[in-house]
Order: C-alpha cells, then sequence, then structure tokens
C-alpha cells in the first residue's frame, strides 16, 4: 500500500489562548496605535519590546510592522547611504535583498556552503568590499560566528542579523541576533512567532536604537518605552533623523506577548519533528542530511537536504513524486522563482556575477516548512515518504548509467 501524507504544509497553531483575550481587551478600549494611553497605561507594544529584549538579552528593543521593515531601518540606522554596497547571502529569501534596495543600497553576495551557511573564505574575499554585512541566517542554519564576527571586526564591517528564521535559536550558547551590532527578528505567520505581520530590531548601541525608534514613528514620544535608550540618547538625534513610519501596534503585540513567553517551549516542539525527520533522512542513498555543529541551537521550523550534483529533471521528478503523495517540498534550484522561493540571480536589480560554486549548491538545495500542527507520526511518515521517492528516482539514474 502506498502511504500519502493529508496533513497541510502551511497550516498554524492558534494564536494562544491568552493572546486572544488580551486581543480582545485591546479591541474593546480601542486604543490600537502604541502612544495611543491613558494616565499611567502602558501600552502593549512597550511590554512586549520590553519582554523581547529580556528573552534575548538585549539592553534595547523596537517592535515594527515587519521583518523587512526591521533590515531596513537598522540598515538607515548604522548610516547605509544610497548608493553605497552591503554584503549579503547568495542564499536567503527575497526581503534581505530588498531591505538593501529598501535604502537605495547595493546588495553584494556571498556565496554558500554545502552546510548551507554563508561561505566564510568568500566572505573575507570580499570584506573590503563593503562597510556593512546584512547576514542572513537562511532555514535556521548558523555559520561560525566567532570566525564570522573575527572576519567582519578587522575589516570594520557593522553586522546586522536577519534572524526570521533563528528566534529563539543561539550559536555557542549567544542568541542569534546577539553577535552582530543590530539584530533582526519577523513575526509574520509563517516564523516562530505569529501576528500576521511585525518585527523586532535588537541592539546594545544607544545610537542605533535611538536612531531606529524615531526612524519607526516615535514622533517625540520616544519617553513611553520601555526597551529604548534614555531621553539624552535623542537629543540630537531627533532632528537628524526621518520618520518613515513603521510602527508595531497594540493589537499585535497583545497576540505577540504569550508567544514570546512561550517560544523555548515551542523550539523544543519543532526541534523535536526535525529530529524525527532527519533521523528518517539519514543514510537515504543520494541524499545529503545537513549535519548541525554542536556549537549550533536550532530551532528545527524547516528542514533541508541536499540532492547534490542530481540532474535537474530528477530533482523535479523527486518533487513532483513527493508533491503526488501529499509531501510539499521546495527546490531552490529552479531556473525561474516560485512561491517563496528565488535566488541571487532572480534579483536582477542587483547584477550580480555568477556564482557556479553557489550555484551547484542551490541547484541541490530541497526544502520543507514543518509547522508546529505536524505529529511526530506525521513527521515520520513524511520521512518514509521523501526516502522511498528519493531512492527511487536514484536507483533510476544509477540504472541509467551503467
Ligand atoms: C520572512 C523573512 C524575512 C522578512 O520578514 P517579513 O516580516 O516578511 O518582512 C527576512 N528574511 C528571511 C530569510 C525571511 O524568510
Amino acid at each position: 500500500m502506498t502511504e500519502i501524507f493529508k496533513g497541510s504544509f502551511t497550516q498554524q497553531e492558534p494564536i494562544p489562548e491568552a493572546g486572544i483575550d488580551a486581543a480582545l481587551a485591546v479591541l474593546r478600549h480601542g486604543r490600537l496605535h502604541r502612544y495611543n494611553t491613558i494616565a499611567e497605561e502602558i501600552s502593549e507594544t512597550a511590554l512586549l519590546e520590553q519582554e523581547f529584549a529580556a528573552s534575548v538579552g538585549a539592553k534595547y528593543c523596537l517592535a515594527v510592522a515587519s521583518g523587512g521593515y526591521a533590515m531596513a531601518t537598522a540598515l538607515r540606522a548604522v548610516g547605509v547611504k544610497p548608493g553605497d554596497p552591503v554584503l549579503s547571502n547568495a542564499f536567503t529569501l527575497a526581503p534581505v535583498p530588498g531591505a538593501i534596495a529598501a535604502v537605495g543600497g547595493r546588495p553584494v553576495f556571498v556565496g554558500v556552503t554545502e552546510a548551507l551557511t554563508i561561505d566564510l573564505d568568500d566572505l573575507a574575499q570580499k570584506a573590503d568590499a563593503a562597510k556593512v554585512l546584512l547576514l542572513s541566517h537562511m532555514r535556521g542554519h548558523i555559520c561560525d560566528m566567532d570566525r564570522l564576527m573575527q572576519i567582519c571586526d578587522a575589516a570594520g564591517i557593522t553586522v546586522i542579523e536577519d534572524c526570521a528564521h533563528t528566534m529563539g535559536a543561539a550559536w555557542n550558547e549567544v542568541p542569534s541576533g546577539r553577535h552582530g551590532a543590530v539584530g533582526c527578528y519577523s513575526c509574520q505567520t509563517y516564523k516562530h512567532v505569529n501576528s500576521g505581520e511585525g518585527g523586532f530590531l535588537v541592539t546594545d548601541a544607544a545610537e542605533i536604537a535611538a536612531r531606529a525608534v524615531i526612524l519607526s514613528g516615535s514622533y517625540m514620544l520616544f519617553e513611553r518605552h520601555l526597551a529604548a535608550p534614555p531621553k539624552e540618547a535623542f537629543e540630537q538625534i531627533r532632528y537628524e533623523t526621518p520618520n518613515i513610519s513603521g510602527r508595531m501596534d497594540n493589537l499585535r503585540a497583545a497576540i505577540l506577548r504569550p508567544q514570546v513567553a512561550d517560544l523555548a517551549t515551542q523550539c523544543a516542539r519543532w526541534n523535536e519533528r526535525y529530529s524525527c525527520l532527519e533521523q528518517g533522512l539519514r543514510d537515504t542513498p543520494g541524499l545529503t542530511v545537513i549535519d548541525r555543529p554542536e556549537q549550533e541551537t536550532i530551532v528545527g521550523s524547516s528542514i533541508q537536504f541536499l540532492l547534490l550534483d542530481w540532474p535537474a529533471r530528477d530533482v523535479r521528478d523527486v518533487v513532483a513524486r513527493c508533491a503526488a503523495r501529499g509531501v510539499e517540498l521546495k527546490w531552490f534550484g529552479g531556473a525561474k522563482p516560485v512561491g517563496f522561493t528565488s535566488r541571487y540571480d532572480s534579483w536582477r536589480y542587483a547584477d550580480t556575477p555568477a556564482m557556479p560554486d553557489t550555484d551547484r549548491v542551490l541547484a541541490g538545495i530541497v526544502d520543507m516548512r514543518v509547522p508546529l500542527t505536524f505529529s511526530l507520526q506525521d513527521c515520520a511518515l513524511i520521512a518514509r515518504i521523501i526516502r522511498a521517492e528519493v531512492s527511487a528516482v536514484f536507483q533510476d539514474q544509477s540504472t541509467a548509467a551503467e
């Protein structure tokens, strides 16, 4: 009997009851704007920032409208100007080069390794090409952050971390987002906390934080923040910094606060699912599992494997055969961008020379979301399906080669 998976790859869990109650309270009093407070009231947004800052051990936190907005704001706040080059990953999602483009910057892409992390040799070579690196921990894979920071510190490069896939993850016990000057996170539905849209920016640098607060649209109400620098930090900055509105609102903040409090539990649940999938896929002929370094604390909200050096039509065949059995895989090797997957050469505004080593890895990356609505049994079944279909196509490949 051929097993078929019937679950949904895009179904989230409901918002926790505490979040629903808090959201209803905000709807009832009507003060949704973060600065719309009465008397001694502290807004949900200010509380959320304080709680998120504490959760990652950051001095300052700003909640904003999206992860993409957090990244663009971070780039502006560290001083990126129109025309400036900004280093970033060739393997990432479109909002990352998009944030660079949003500030008029010019993305300079750094390659990807078979570990799916930024190629640090390539980074070292390109280190004098830019003063800022927007580092994407794409699909949750964290590179050797100690070596990355050495390279960047030596070259005077400011690091902004895109932690859209690593909220709750760490390298050498330092939370993702806390190695560079600024960490950016997304609270969009497909990430680790869900308010539909939303994002955070964290930093220990008072000047960057103050600029970000003004940029986000605080007007002169920055004293109503609980995780912003003291008012002296705004003295000059408030005159020099434009308002580019992108605030978080109290309704989203109310939904998010219980999720931030619950993040560690949710991460552990993701990791149970991830390890079940990984075990099921290990030692499949032709398939390379991505081994995770021991310094990395992962959040397995998605899983990747490589069909390295496979002919494109065979990878397509695997994706189609798995889809026929209810398993949705995404392939980063397609010539045209599809759904969420696009590649550095799809972002033609950046005008990037070909990167053959990166192309080889991208051509082999197969990706799967792991929603928490999957049970461990679901994960075991999905792994059996992928294993069977990869093995079948690989078998034909070897037979054809004989
Ligand atoms: C989703 C995502 C973002 C941006 O998040 P939005 O909140 O959708 O703007 C940034 N980087 C990566 C890698 C992402 O997947």
